[in-house]
């Protein structure tokens, strides 16, 4: 017989239709077909909805449809047809805004239940389907104008929307939500600023958002009862979380208030960082990438059990191509759609090096000046030879991306495993070289003796900019709670000293300088070490306590008035540092640099801080200039001699900074 070419073509392409719906198998990950365009999953027009799903491990994938976000049964169920490249597409005729939609994949003969993909844009109440809107209508009036404002520099205040705003004394309308952001005019009782005109009034110039995507452990139905989180358990990284929208069951909700906290943000001279968390699911078989393609998007042990570099339960595996582009890809998401100007990875040691650079790239088309900085180290040994992760030792490998070094944190105050040791702070020898490293920028320079650093035995940044310079976060005690912990014996005011003593060291760092929300008011924890789920009553700030630690907080703001005029505190490049900062001969338990020669153009022709951690009165001998005192940490001011003309010897308060200059 005789088969007509055509035939014969429609033959092959059920062949393959069939051998592909029967049991498409790869002999690796490498080897599964890629998307050929991006990884967008619904594409609304008033006259169609097209649909994609990359699932090249699937024996069918159907589409769903939905009259609501959480409830009911699916109006529609239609079949998605694959394609060669892996991807599942349908087109929907009319118009579908309004609508919901779920996925459900077919692998190996089983459901592997509903998702509303790996990439939803907006979803429906508590995240489970995605919603069809059209993105425009979120823009709040002027977006199109939104611009980040222009910085000379670079103060990160971490903080949760909860914590910030969900006290009754943050005079706050939408507490706990991101429209808190947007208010200006809050103020406690004794009409003392907080919220947003707190934040400009203090100068600090990047907002760090704790996750702020939509995360799993809160329920939305239940937004207006206290329910807290961290949200380091990811749902959907492409939207934000409902629980911080005043209407989390309208898709629209959530996306509108975002932007208006960004633009809000940006008007007031702040720009916005966001915690991203791909380094781990809220669990893997429940997972929008599990549902999707089984295995890929996670690291396995060579036992085939899950890897767990996390020490959450898994760990993803940012090498594989689609998990590498999809990081890409919603890194430029966040910065187009809703202008966020930089980002935090959490457990960036996790991630592979090529990854980082490629998001790194991306995103600096977009935004020049992005801030992209992580944790460099993971909670276990993830699954990829250690020469290839975006750890700490391999950042000099990653221009422009800067981690948190816990050489400083732990030499100031001691180890995040044992909250009752303290470090520098307490008084205690042997700390100086760690808090030197920190001084520097985490860069060679020939006056840190590594051999004598807590945590590394090499300079792990090729510039200063590298180093996120910090003594607290989210993380573990707050400043005051440790220092309470740690040093027992000491006083209240000696306690409050101690915190702007550390403060003095993390601001006049070459590195970015970062602090948690709240220590400028003493913040407390109550002693909690790990508070990522406990109750507002240990998490929220009491801005109640502003008046009465005043002189605190504006010491914060001196040191940050300080960065902002003295360019000395923030040189260029690791260079300038060793040319300009140089260390002055010091007791045990002191330390004390110098910053030269008009350092960075400064008006300053030197400048010294001292860091004395000790318990008693220490001497140092200055340079042979005449100095002026321009701030101590002590309350009182209790330096001998003429602070308008210091020279020689230089008796330096226990347990005290103090920053000098001279013209
Ligand atoms: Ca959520």
């Amino acid at each position: 017989m005789k088969i007509k070419p055509f035939s014969l073509m429609a033959l092959f392409a059920c062949l393959s239709f069939w051998a592909m719906a029967q049991k498409p198998s790869y002999p690796s990950y490498e080897h599964y077909p890629l998307p050929k365009g991006d990884l967008v999953e619904m594409r609304y027009q008033r006259s169609h909805t097209q649909f994609q799903l990359w699932a090249p491990t699937a024996t069918s994938v159907q589409l769903r449809l939905y009259a609501h976000g959480s409830e009911g049964k699916p109006t529609r169920t239609l079949r998605m047809k694959p394609s060669s490249d892996g991807c599942w597409r349908l087109t929907v005729r009319g118009n579908l805004e309004g609508q919901y939609y779920t996925y459900e994949v077919e692998h190996e003969g089983k459901l592997l239940g509903e998702t509303p993909g790996i990439n939803a844009r907006a979803v429906g109440l508590n995240g489970r389907r995605a919603a069809i809107i059209d993105l425009r209508t979120t823009d709040p009036e002027g977006w199109k104008d939104d611009k980040a404002p222009t910085q000379n520099d670079i103060v990160i205040y971490e903080m949760h929307h909860r914590d910030f705003s969900i006290h009754p004394s943050s005079g706050v309308q939408h507490r706990g939500k991101y429209l808190a952001l947007t208010q200006s005019g809050s103020h406690t009782l004794d009409s003392l600023p907080t919220g947003l005109d707190h934040l400009k009034d203090l100068g600090v110039t990047h907002v760090h958002l704790l996750p702020s995507y939509d995360y799993a452990s809160i329920d939305e139905a239940k937004h207006r009862e206290p329910h807290y989180n961290w949200g380091y358990d990811p749902l959907n990284y492409n939207v934000p979380e409902g629980s911080y929208s005043t209407d989390p069951a309208d898709p629209k909700s959530r996306i509108r208030e975002f932007k208006q906290m960004v633009q809000a943000l940006h008007k007031a001279g702040l720009r916005v960082v966001l915690d991203v968390v791909y380094n781990h699911t809220y669990d893997i078989a429940g997972s929008n990438f599990e549902r999707t393609v089984p295995g890929y998007f996670f690291r396995t042990r060579p036992d085939g059990t899950p890897a767990n570099a996390s020490g959450c339960g898994n760990e993803t595996a940012s090498e594989r191509a689609v998990m590498r582009r999809y990081m890409v890809e919603s890194v430029e998401y966040w910065l187009r759609e809703y202008h966020v100007d930089g980002f935090r990875f959490d457990l960036m040691g996790i991630h592979d090096l090529e990854t980082m650079r490629q998001i790194r790239a991306a995103a600096q088309r977009i935004r020049p000046e992005v801030l992209i900085y992580g944790e460099g180290w993971a909670a276990e040994a993830p699954q990829l030879p250690a020469d290839q992760l975006a750890m700490k030792a391999n950042v000099h490998q990653l221009e422009g991306i800067a981690a948190f070094s816990d050489e400083l944190r732990d030499g100031l105050r001691g180890p995040f495993s044992d909250d009752k040791q303290t470090a520098f702070l307490g008084g205690l020898e042997g700390h100086e070289e760690s808090i030197k490293y920190g001084i520097v920028g985490g860069i060679a320079h020939p006056q840190v003796d590594c051999s004598k650093v807590n945590y590394t035995r090499k300079p792990w940044a090729s510039q200063p900019q590298q180093l996120i310079s910090y003594v607290s976060c989210h993380d573990d005690m707050c400043l005051h709670d440790r220092l309470r912990s740690s040093i027992p014996h000491a006083t209240e005011q000696q306690l409050r000293e101690l915190a702007l003593l550390a403060q003095t060291a993390v601001f006049t760092s070459q590195g970015i300088p970062f602090m948690q929300a709240g220590e400028e008011l003493c913040r407390t924890k109550l002693m909690v070490h790990n508070s990522y789920n406990q109750p507002d009553s240990i998490n929220q700030i009491d801005w109640s306590t502003k008046a009465q630690y005043l002189p605190d907080y504006r010491y914060y703001r001196e040191l940050i008035t300080l960065r902002r005029e003295h360019p000395a505190f923030r040189l260029r490049s690791a260079e300038l540092v060793r040319r300009h900062l140089e260390f002055l001969a010091a007791p045990a338990g002191v330390v004390a640099y110098r910053l030269k020669d008009h350092a960075g153009g400064d008006q300053w022709k030197d400048i010294v801080v001292v860091l004395n951690g000790t318990s008693s009165t220490q001497t140092i001998e200055l340079p042979p200039h005449d100095y002026q005192l321009y701030m101590s940490s002590h309350f009182r001011p209790d330096l001998e001699g003429d602070p308008a003309h210091l020279h020689g010897s230089l008796r330096v308060p226990k347990q005290c900074a103090l920053v000098l200059f001279c013209e």
